[in-house]
């Protein structure tokens, strides 16, 4: 089946339509989306008062795990994925949800309204749970090429918590706190807490750096436009918000303030008349507008299911009060990466009023290969859906350039010095000032997954944390030029025609059909992995037991 095909059913205009008119029917005002949850007897008000939403916000992997035992049925909808097809019963994904937190770079921290939108019936394929909660079956090796600081931000960066890369804009990180981790975090040198691997580099909000961030941005006439994220503006206490937002409009040379922000996805509820980061908000934008200059917020939403009519009242109400609402989107994999999905969302957020400003190819941060899409497809994307939609509704599809080159259109790699075969594409940035502007940047597609690297990956890893190295030091061991030697390359797709495997998968299909009574989990690739790491955990349980 060619990429054509795959990225855009051959749909007719009709049936576009309608599906599209489905998709927004599921903005029924007032409907309990959280009905499968064990909140499901939470009256409306309540979930969605911010206030709420924080006090039973999910916060690490013990509270994870509680909360997937409540809502996770006894059986789990069969995956199509051939690494997970041995996850059948919710212990298995219990199981294997622990075994990928200790790897995994990003904590875990997710609220009500985000955990409501997962299909925890079939939780495997789900795209909200891909975003945030990572499966130890579903890991597979980084490209060696991947970093935690993949765009170079701690070396563009003159003052602690501002990257100033371009000639003109800056961004400054204020806070380094989320109300949601995301698994594929741009920033996961420094967001959230650490975690068994990766120890943290934050941004604390500190009012001594931000004085530091403001006379660096002040000495600069050149800057005009700041971007305030960090971790997530939500996160801003209101006090905090006005006063960036107030002493950045002081100074002559800003002309534009970006306020980041994942709420409107992950808390919408929040935005309604009366909250004060709500107000602070709409307070900023119209003094910026009195003064001729722009503030707007930039949110974050990768999938039409984590709009809701919650979602709908929250960008109503800022739009009717003035203020732009922007979004930006990453492309990944079993996410957001088809015609239609991308399609719907982009037309979902048009509709309410938020307008959609730029798909990112996934940048390559360690931990999330199995999130990550070829460069291709992102390409294909953009040519099928430029045209179907309003010029000022069309995103830009961008690649954060590895190295720290700054945006760049997918389209505009260097024919020359790519090699479309490889999936290894280059660009350049001649917009930026000195050696950057001259420079070629790489991105590296995900390669074809070995099984043979997989067991390997498998073992060091384990062993790895046994010892207590961080997942750089285990980056550095996997991709030792001696132990990829011995690895047999094996294309994903074949790993599911292994004789052995498919043998395995079709008696779990069989047994999920007879009503999923006992399966040996232990037959099937995903649950290997789950069973090694179950094992390691009980050295770590054992360890931490001694160690008391
Ligand atoms: S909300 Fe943004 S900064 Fe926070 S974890 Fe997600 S991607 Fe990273």
């Amino acid at each position: 089946m060619t990429l054509n095909r795959v990225l855009r059913p051959n749909l007719s205009r009709a049936t576009r339509l309608t599906r599209y008119g489905r998709t927004l029917s599921t903005f029924t005002d007032g409907e309990r989306y959280w009905k499968d949850t064990p909140w499901k007897d939470v009256p409306t008000e309540e979930f969605n008062s911010y206030r709420w939403q924080l006090r039973h916000t999910v916060v690490g992997k013990e509270k994870l795990q509680r909360f997937l035992g409540e809502a996770l049925p006894d059986t789990v909808g069969a995956s199509k994925d051939p690494l997970l097809q041995g996850i059948l019963r919710r212990e298995d994904f219990i199981d294997d949800a622990v075994a990928a937190f200790k790897l995994a770079p990003m904590a875990i921290r997710l609220t009500p309204h985000i955990l409501s939108r997962v299909d925890w019936r079939n939780p495997l394929d789900d795209p909200i749970r891909k975003q945030f909660i990572p499966l130890a079956s579903a890991i597979i090796p980084d490209n060696e090429n991947a970093t935690l600081d993949s765009l170079h931000e701690e070396a563009d960066s003159p003052v602690p918590g501002l990257v100033h890369r371009y000639p003109g804009r800056a961004l400054f990180l204020a806070t380094s706190i989320c109300p949601v981790y995301c698994r594929f975090c741009t920033r996961s040198y420094a967001v959230g807490e650490k975690t068994e691997t990766v120890d943290k580099r934050p941004q604390k909000p500190s009012r001594k750096r931000w004085e530091v961030v403001f006379q660096y941005i002040e000495s600069h006439p050149e800057l005009q436009d700041i971007v305030v994220s960090g971790g997530d503006a939500y996160y801003l206490q209101p006090e905090d918000l006005r006063e960036i937002g107030e002493r950045l409009l002081g100074m002559d040379n800003i002309q534009r303030i970006r306020f980041a922000s994942k709420g409107l996805a992950v808390a919408p509820g929040r935005i309604q008349k009366g909250d004060p980061w709500t107000e602070t908000l709409i307070h900023l934008s119209k003094q910026g507008r009195d003064q001729g200059k722009q503030v707007c917020l930039h949110t974050h939403i990768n999938h039409t299911r984590e709009i809701t009519w919650v979602t709908k009242n929250a960008a109503n109400y800022l739009f009717k009060h003035g203020v732009i609402v922007r979004n930006q989107s990453v492309l990944l994999k079993g996410v957001n990466n088809s015609y239609k999905e991308l399609s719907n969302l982009i037309k979902t957020l048009s509709a309410i009023n938020i307008q959609p400003y730029y798909v990112y190819q996934c940048d390559m941060v360690q931990g999330v290969e199995d999130l990550r899409t070829p460069m291709k497809e992102i390409i294909e994307l953009d040519k099928h859906i430029r045209g179907t939609l309003s010029g000022f509704m069309m995103p830009s599809f961008v690649v954060d350039l590895p190295g720290g080159g700054g945006k760049r259109l997918v389209s505009t790699y260097e024919p020359d010095s790519t090699d479309l075969e490889a999936g290894v594409y280059r660009y350049r940035a001649p917009g930026l000032d000195g050696e950057k502007g001259e420079m070629l940047y790489t991105y590296f597609d995900p390669k074809p997954v070995k099984e043979a690297e997989l067991s390997m990956l498998r073992q060091q890893k384990a062993e790895a944390l046994r010892s207590g190295q961080t997942l750089e030091q285990i980056q550095a061991t996997f991709f030792n030029p001696s132990h990829r030697n011995s690895a047999t390359e094996v294309p994903l797709e074949a790993i599911s025609q292994d004789a052995g495997l498919m043998q395995n998968t079709h008696a779990a299909e069989s047994a999920q059909e007879s009503g999923r009574k006992h399966v040996d989990s232990h037959t099937s690739i995903g649950a290997r992995f789950s069973n090694e790491w179950l094992n390691d955990d009980e050295v770590n349980h054992n360890q931490l037991a001694a160690s008391h």
